[in-house]
């Protein structure tokens, strides 16, 4: 077993935290209080190679393993958690299934414009009425000669009006159930597709998430992705690989926190002391630092179970992603507690952190549907043992 990163891996790293501390930190702050989308700073990753990190060379992207993509992830979110979710959801949710998934034509016409950050992705599963039960969306995709026409609404779009291009679940067989899902490649030029609204969120407040309609929204038939009915199947797999990378964004964030509240824990004072040599301080310190350790290992050792091509890597994913998403926040909490009024004030970033951080346990399946795909993993494996 070997603990250390690759240089190659080290030099990722390395370069997206310079990039991050030069390009994103000073602006960070006030780009939160505007609510303004990261697109200048995300085209700069994507010169970096930073969104199609899992594509392969051939067709455009930077041939990386998964350690590589969770190091960018979690070194993008250490500073700005909203970028590093447009990323991720660019990366797991778009340019890959249209690698993996799609077919040459689809792949030259996407992929390099994707991978090279020239357009952002976007993934539509989620709809009013139907979030962690996805099979039971609404949204329909009827044959209408060499199209499929689409109807329907999708909720909580990230890049939701800034993507060149959306992967849209419709059913095309509503009366086989989740077995009657497809899966399509969408412009936002395409006629009938239209971004209703923003939602205002709690955290992440520099990333969009839209509302999306399809008004008879004729999609070329060489636009689906994959086979006819295999769309939830892809929506799942897309899912459990997506989640190593929103493990990866609950540990930058958390780190960040754990930095700044070092720093803080230096420089205020309080009885004559930094509150740095006060006990009750430094245990929260230990433990935050402590726990984001166990985080990274989780999320590390899953995306090294995604290079492997373990089968049951998806139960992997689930605890990393369950176990990060719910330590960020005990983490943020002490960070905030630590800054004192400081952290509950908009002139600190942990005051950030801390509402970006809610969300984890929320998107990309709840920690509820984290523990239900745990604990079925647990109970069908032979042996119970890894
Ligand atoms: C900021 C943000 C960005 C997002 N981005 C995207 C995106 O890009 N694309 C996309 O498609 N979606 C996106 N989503 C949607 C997200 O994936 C869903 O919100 C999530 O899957 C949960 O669905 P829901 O909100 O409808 O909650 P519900 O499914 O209504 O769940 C409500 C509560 O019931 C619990 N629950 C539900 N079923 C069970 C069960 N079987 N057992 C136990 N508890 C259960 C849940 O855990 C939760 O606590 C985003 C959401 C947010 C907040």
């Amino acid at each position: 077993m070997n603990f250390s990163l690759t240089d190659d891996q080290r030099l990722i790293r390395d370069t997206v935290r310079q990039f991050m501390e030069a390009e994103v930190r000073p602006s960070i702050r006030a780009r939160d209080r505007e609510e303004r989308f990261a697109s200048e700073e995300l085209r700069k990753l994507g010169e970096l190679g930073c969104c199609g990190m899992l594509v392969p060379e051939s067709w455009g992207g930077a041939g990386a393993d998964t350690i590589s993509y969770v190091l960018m992830l979690e070194e993008v979110a250490r500073v700005d958690a909203a970028m590093a979710v447009a990323l991720s959801v660019t990366n797991s949710l778009a340019a890959f299934p249209v690698w993996k998934y799609g077919t040459d034509a689809q792949r030259e016409k996407y992929l390099c414009r994707l991978a090279h950050g020239e357009v952002l992705g976007a993934f539509c599963l989620t709809e009013p009425q139907a979030g962690s039960d996805a099979a039971s969306i609404s949204t329909s995709a009827v044959r209408s000669g060499d199209c499929y026409r689409l109807n329907g609404t999708k909720s909580w779009v990230t890049n939701g009006g800034e993507a060149g291009l959306y992967v849209v679940f419709a059913k095309t067989d509503p009366a086989a159930g989740a077995k009657g899902t497809s899966a399509f490649l969408v412009e936002p030029s395409f006629p009938g597709f239209r971004v209703a609204r923003y939602e205002d969120k709690m955290g992440l407040r520099t990333s969009r998430s839209a509302e999306i309609t399809f008004s008879d929204c004729d999609v070329p038939e060489g636009n689906r992705l994959g086979e006819e009915s295999q769309g939830l199947k892809i929506a799942l797999e897309l899912l459990s690989g997506g989640r190593v990378g929103i493990a990866a964004q609950a540990v930058g964030i958390a780190q960040g926190g754990l930095e700044a509240s070092v720093a803080y824990a230096r420089e205020r004072r309080a009885f004559d002391k930094s509150i740095g040599d006060f006990q009750a301080i430094q245990w929260m310190l230990a433990d935050m630092q402590t726990e984001i350790e166990a985080a990274r290992a989780l999320v590390h050792h899953a995306a090294w179970m995604r290079d492997t091509g373990a089968s049951r890597m998806g139960a992997y994913a689930s605890r990393a992603k369950l176990y990060a998403g719910e330590m960020v926040n005990r983490v943020a909490y002490k960070a905030v507690q630590i800054h004192g009024s400081l952290g509950y004030s908009r002139e600190s970033d942990v005051e950030r952190m801390y509402r970006d951080a809610r969300v984890i346990p929320i998107y990309e399946g709840t920690s509820e549907i984290q523990r239900l795909i745990i604990a079925r993993d647990l109970l069908s494996a032979v042996s119970g043992a890894a």
